[in-house]
This record gives structure tokens, sequence and C-alpha cells, in this order.
């Protein structure tokens, strides 16, 4: 068996950094509001966009980004979340989950 060639070798790296950042970017869609479960917790990507009706407890001041599930950082326009394995939520979005942020 022949030693691979240093050329070889770097073109190994890159390959696999390509395409464990290829893997994660798809790790990481964006979760749109069409999702089942996103629809079983009545997400929506803009919290203004809630339906009142349907949760009276609502409140506009709750997104996302207020809620202790959410993974990003404060200034992220989205961030990922524990309930929705694999995607994003929008910073500014709300599901009936939505706990507040503490700390
Ligand atoms: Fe957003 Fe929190 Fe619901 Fe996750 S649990 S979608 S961070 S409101």
């Amino acid at each position: 068996m022949t030693q691979p060639s240093r050329r070889t070798f770097m073109f190994q790296v890159v390959a696999t950094s390509v395409a464990l950042g290829a893997s994660r970017a798809q790790a990481q869609s964006k979760l749109e509001e069409s999702d089942p479960q996103a629809i079983a917790l009545g997400y929506r990507q803009d919290t203004t966009k809630v339906d009142a009706k349907k949760y009276p407890a609502h409140v506009v001041a709750q997104d996302c980004a207020t809620c202790q599930l959410f993974q990003g950082k404060p200034k992220d326009p989205s961030g990922a979340c524990p309930l929705f394995a694999g995607k994003t939520v929008a910073a500014a979005g709300w599901c009936s989950a939505w706990t507040k942020k503490t700390g």
C-alpha cells in the first residue's frame, strides 16, 4: 500500500471540510410555518402574525429572541431551537411553547 501524497491528503481534508459545511447548512435549514411540527405548535415567523383567537395568552412582546429555548445570540436574526431539531427559527418568531428567558 502506498502512502498518500501530501496533495492527496490536502484534497481529502478540503473535501471533508466542504462536506461537513454542507451538512451543517442542511442541518440548519429555516423552519417553515408549513412544517407539521410548526403547525402543531402554532409557530409563526413573525410574532405579530400569531392568531390571537387561537392563542389568547400570546402577547407581541413574546418572540423567539426572548424565549428560554432560543439558542441564537441576542442580535442573531435566527437561531436553533431544540423543539425543531436541525432547523432555525426566526428571532422575531413565536410558538406556543414560548417560555420567558431567565438570566
Ligand atoms: Fe421560538 Fe421558543 Fe417556540 Fe423555540 S420554543 S420556536 S425559541 S418560541
